[in-house]
């Protein structure tokens, strides 16, 4: 990633939702979504340079805001985001964000971008960098419990990078899988409604959960999770959100992304801190391994974490020039002389 010039850093490009989403059209969602992928992989094969640790959450009855900063040394970024089951009835999304690039050596920020397209892209993303790697060979069925916006996204990047183009969709409310068909309809999948997440699980290689409930659910149990299957679990995201059994995790290969954060939010807060999980990103630099064997079940208990948001972002910045995409925000002050800056408000005056 190239920061502009100091002189540029002034006038920072903010990239809209209509711009994210003509950016998405412009260079196609399944090369953006192997774009973005590339980034997260090759940022996670850089673990150890980033500063990182567990988001900082403020949790009330209703949902969750969140700040989820990091930093390589030279850019540093964080994203702002929410979630709020109780949105949807409410005709709101349950997960919005933004977020922001800056210059390390400056502290000046670089860009400032809508990231509620984006986390569903980069969420999408991150969940088929870690079945590429850990999925038995050749999976192309996928159960996908959970039908709401992040759906089609899982799909489409499930497709575009690992090859699945079988769907078997289960939601407790029947118009949100038929709102997910709709929307891939033509697409190149062949889609299963489901009645049930058994049904839904039939002959899947690999099962994703994705619901939004503010408490312990369990829509995966035990008996219903047959060898060899990867489960891509990433609706629960929060203390007190989880999707499954903990029998389930007993009998799994637990991967996770920063244990800190895992621990508090993810699946295996209900299993003891001394759990057993192997980190993904040493997965894919080769350190650990990952499937071992055709019966294992490998879980990846996916919560979010900062350095995806910041591939992401950086993968956006590196598009800004060939597409001009962006407006330019005047949100930096910049008085000619740096110790100038109640005089730059006087000569304002009446402009
Ligand atoms: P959404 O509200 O748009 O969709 C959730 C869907 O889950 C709804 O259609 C709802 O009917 C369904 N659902 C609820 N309980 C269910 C159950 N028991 N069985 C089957 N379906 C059920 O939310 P979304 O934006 O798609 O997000 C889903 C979840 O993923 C949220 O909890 C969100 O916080 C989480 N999330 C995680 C990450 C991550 O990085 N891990 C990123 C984004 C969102």
């Amino acid at each position: 990633m190239t920061i502009p010039a100091p002189s540029k850093l002034a006038f920072v490009p903010f990239v809209s939702v209509q711009n994210m989403m003509a950016l998405v059209h412009c260079i196609g969602i399944d090369e953006m979504l192997r774009g973005i992928a590339a980034y997260i992989e090759a940022d996670f094969r850089r673990w150890e340079s980033f500063d990182k640790t567990p988001r900082v959450a403020s949790h009330s009855a209703e949902g969750v805001i969140e700040l989820m900063p990091t930093s390589d040394g030279e850019v540093y970024g964080f994203k702002y985001v929410n979630g709020h089951p109780k949105n949807m009835k409410e005709g709101l999304q349950t997960v919005t964000a933004f977020g922001l690039l800056a210059d390390v050596s400056t502290g000046y920020p670089v860009m400032l971008s809508e990231m509620t397209v984006l986390t569903a892209l980069r969420t999408a993303a991150t969940s088929a960098v870690v079945a590429r790697a850990l999925a038995p060979e050749g999976a192309r069925v996928m159960a996908m419990i959970g039908n709401g916006a992040q759906s089609e996204f899982q799909a489409m990047a499930m497709r575009a990078i690992c090859g699945v183009d079988q769907l078997r969709l289960y939601d407790i409310d029947a118009a949100a899988t038929q709102k997910m068909m709709r929307n891939l309809e033509g697409l190149g999948f062949e889609m299963t409604a489901c009645d049930s997440p058994e049904e839904a699980i039939e002959g899947a290689q690999l099962i994703t959960t994705c619901t939004a409930d503010k408490q312990y659910a369990t829509i995966l149990t035990d008996n219903m999770v047959g060898a060899g299957v990867h489960i891509n679990a990433i609706g629960g995201d929060c203390p007190g959100k989880t999707e499954l059994h903990p029998d389930i995790l007993k009998r799994s290969s637990v991967f996770v992304e920063y244990p800190p954060q895992t621990r508090v939010e993810g699946e295996i807060q209900q299993m003891p801190d001394n759990f057993a999980v192997t980190e993904i990103w040493q997965v894919l630099t080769g350190a650990a391994p990952g499937r071992t064997s055709p019966s294992q079940i490998t879980l990846f208990d996916g919560v979010g974490f900062a350095i995806e948001d910041f591939s992401a972002l950086r993968y956006v910045h590196d598009k800004l020039d060939e597409t001009g995409l962006y407006d330019n925000l005047d949100m930096v002050a910049d008085p000619d002389d740096p110790r100038d800056l109640f005089g730059m408000l006087q000569r304002a005056k009446g402009v």
